[in-house]
């Protein structure tokens, strides 16, 4: 058969695009060669409907072995009890934990899409707003930061049966002890979403959701640097407390309504190449080399958002504890769409982004999120912050000018040379 060239160019176009440019969208990273090569493998040719040891389908001895690696690994990586690696998505991780905990209709609670929030954690444009009733808290105004008292009377007031923990653009610690609080106060199931900080989550760096909350749920594939997929996972099973009590007088275990939930009731056969490459992510990741790694993650964040405050951008909370910041322009006079498209043209990536208490619509936005785990695996270090905030300042002062921007990306092109995507 012929080579697809067309499809070939384009990756290779994809692949020197990366190459070249500054990766700056706080939900992407940079795989391994060993990630990249497991979702390569032909164990996508596999069919696995079921779980290991419990498959609809023969010949699933070896991606039994590995699926049961990628769950151990995954549970000695978070400490937890009970691991489901098979969800393709953070979406589908999150439609599954729903679909097991609530019936149409049930009243959530989550964390205000523009204010930091997910589309899963109950957007009217989503599965999560449009099949539950969804109910919302944000951050303060003044401070950017959540205002646990503020939670606790939203939860008491609408009742929740679930409260979703977690965010896409909160740069923030988040409080899950006291989430668990307000949780039991209403005898609402706590979710925690763990899809950005989950790598500095596993390595202690940040407060550990798995001892509070009920379940957890995250994506692979942003700071835990593992390909593009999803997990759920429980630091102790538990019995379904809105359950229908079962014959023996039992009701059935939250795991086993996560699997269920997952397959058959959200997705049909697993992506076993995706599994695999989520094991070796995963072992990537219970390396002393990823501590490292995540550290100074933390430490590019801390040192980007410092040179940013200095240059008089007004980064939401005033700093970062994370991977990531979020920055409002509207002191600039620039809005996030006008900053993205700039910085595409000087070859910085970023993404626009809602910022609490906006005025500007979703596809305009007054402000851009900012992540550090993607050039912290190409290899820069805090003394590279400065020299990147330079740029992006350069580019925000000179939106429209094109001859700038051509400097700017040419810089970007200087300071990116000779980095592989993945330094290990
Ligand atoms: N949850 C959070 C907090 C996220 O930030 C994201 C992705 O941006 C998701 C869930 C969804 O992940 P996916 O894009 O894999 O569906």
């Amino acid at each position: 058969m012929q080579r697809d060239e067309q499809i070939f160019e384009l990756i290779e176009a994809e692949k020197q695009r990366q190459l070249h440019g500054l990766e700056l969208i706080a939900s992407e990273n940079f795989v391994s060669d060993q990630v990249m090569e497991a979702a390569g493998s032909v164990l996508t040719n596999k069919y696995a409907e079921g779980y290991p040891g419990k498959r609809y389908y023969g010949g699933c001895e070896v991606v039994d072995e590995v699926e049961q690696i990628a769950i151990d690994r995954a549970k000695a990586l978070f400490g937890a009890a009970y691991v489901n690696v098979q969800p393709h998505s953070g979406s589908q991780a999150n439609t599954a934990v729903f679909a097991a905990c609530l019936n149409p209709g049930d009243k959530i609670l989550g964390f205000d899409l523009s204010h930091g929030g997910h589309l899963t954690h109950g957007s009217p444009v989503n599965f999560s707003g449009k099949l539950y009733n969804p109910t919302f808290y944000g951050v303060d105004q003044e401070t950017g930061i959540l205002n646990y008292d503020k939670i606790q009377e939203i939860a008491t007031k609408e009742q929740p049966k679930l409260i979703i923990a977690g965010a896409s653009a909160y740069s923030r610690d988040i409080d899950f002890k006291r989430f668990r609080v307000i949780a039991d106060s209403v005898g609402a199931i706590l979710m925690a979403d763990i899809s950005h900080p989950a790598g500095l989550i596993a390595k202690g760096i940040l407060n550990d959701p798995i001892p509070h909350c009920h379940v957890v749920t995250t994506t692979t594939h942003k700071t835990l640097r593992g390909p593009r997929g999803g997990m759920i996972m429980m630091g102790e099973d538990f019995e379904n407390p809105f359950g229908i009590t079962l014959k023996n007088g039992s009701k059935r275990k939250m795991s086993s309504l996560f699997d269920s939930a997952v397959f058959p009731g959200n997705q049909g056969g697993p992506l076993e190449h995706i599994i695999a490459a989520k094991a070796i992510a995963f072992g990537e990741a219970l390396t002393d080399d990823y501590l490292t790694y995540m550290l100074q993650v933390k430490k590019n964040a801390a040192a980007l958002a410092e040179a940013f405050v200095a240059k008089d951008y007004n980064i939401i909370s005033g700093g970062t504890d994370n991977h990531m910041m979020l920055i409002d322009l509207r002191n600039k006079n620039v809005s996030g769409k006008q900053a993205e498209e700039a910085l595409v043209k000087a070859e910085i990536t970023v993404n626009k982004n809602m910022v609490p208490f906006d005025d500007k619509s979703p596809f305009v936005t007054s402000g851009i999120r900012i992540g550090a785990a993607a050039i912290t695996t190409r290899g820069l270090k805090e003394s590279d912050m400065q020299t990147i905030v330079d740029l992006v300042d350069e580019v925000i002062l000179n939106l429209e000018d094109e001859t700038v921007l051509a400097a700017v990306a040419t810089k970007v092109n200087a300071l990116m040379a000779d980095r592989p995507l993945f330094v290990s």
